[in-house]
């Protein structure tokens, strides 16, 4: 069943103007051949990434500068999946949002935005769909479960995304620990997995959920955190092997 889903073909897309770049230097991007056509990762930092895919440019979670997005299409599409800062900037959104962009956050977002970045967006909760162009959007829970942890992302408020490209299925976890909903994700093609302490959870438990759900392709992201809390991809890759493919982008430049 495996090998029917693996019927793409994932190349490094690091060549510009005849130069090849290696995969781990700034602007490095993936390109994934689906049978919807290419979708093009950039990852631009921490939980932030841009995709170039066949139905427009879609913006995750864009925070910081509006620079580091100056040489990338303007988004068409913008996911924001919670509040916290490293995931959800109103002057960088006010920047980057144009007349036409549509926006999908959680409500709590939703509630907290200033009525122009409102106008422009549609907020959906766990468990609700929605659509833009011919993707289907489903919110997947993103919460904490550890006793100790529960105030940073309490459970029904954030989200997680799964994005379906007529068949390409994108999972974007959001700041969440190894939650059931993401171990029953069945069909994942491309999955990006948060890890960090104290906010979400370690390298171990990242890949103990990836190796159940087993998405083809799988991202490490978000995996700088605090007071020793930073979780190392590599660690994570080798506890993952061979059951998905590892995908280490540049995430800290
Ligand atoms: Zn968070
Ligand atoms: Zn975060």
């Amino acid at each position: 069943m495996i090998q029917s889903r693996r019927r793409f073909l994932a190349t490094s897309a690091a060549t510009v103007g005849g130069v090849t770049f290696l995969p781990y230097m700034a602007q490095a991007a993936d390109t994934f051949s689906s049978d919807a056509g290419d979708i093009t990762i950039h990852p631009i930092e921490h939980a932030s990434f841009v995709m170039e895919t066949p139905l427009g440019t879609i913006h995750v979670d864009p925070v910081g500068e509006a620079s580091a997005y100056a040489d990338l299409p303007a988004p068409e599409l913008i996911l924001i999946t919670h509040e916290h800062g490293d995931h959800y900037n109103v002057d960088t959104l006010t920047a980057l949002a144009g007349e036409n962009t549509r926006i999908i956050s959680n409500p709590a977002v939703h509630d907290m935005m200033p009525p122009e970045l409102q106008e422009k967006t549609a907020a959906i909760g766990n468990g609700e769909n929605a659509s833009w162009r011919d993707l289907g959007i489903s919110a997947i829970p993103a919460h904490n479960t550890t006793e100790d942890r529960m105030q940073f992302h309490p459970p029904g408020r954030d989200n997680g995304y799964v994005l379906d490209f007529n068949g390409f299925r994108v999972y974007i976890s959001g700041d969440t620990e190894d939650i059931p909903e993401m171990r029953a994700l069945e069909n994942i093609d491309l999955a990006f997995v948060c890890m960090n302490l104290p906010f979400t959870m370690d390298a171990t438990a990242a890949a103990s959920a990836v190796l159940e759900f087993q998405p083809t392709y799988v991202y490490p992201y978000h995996y700088h955190g605090r007071d020793g809390g930073t979780q190392d991809p590599a660690e994570f890759a080798g506890l993952v092997g061979e059951v998905s493919e590892v995908k280490l982008g540049n995430w800290y430049g």
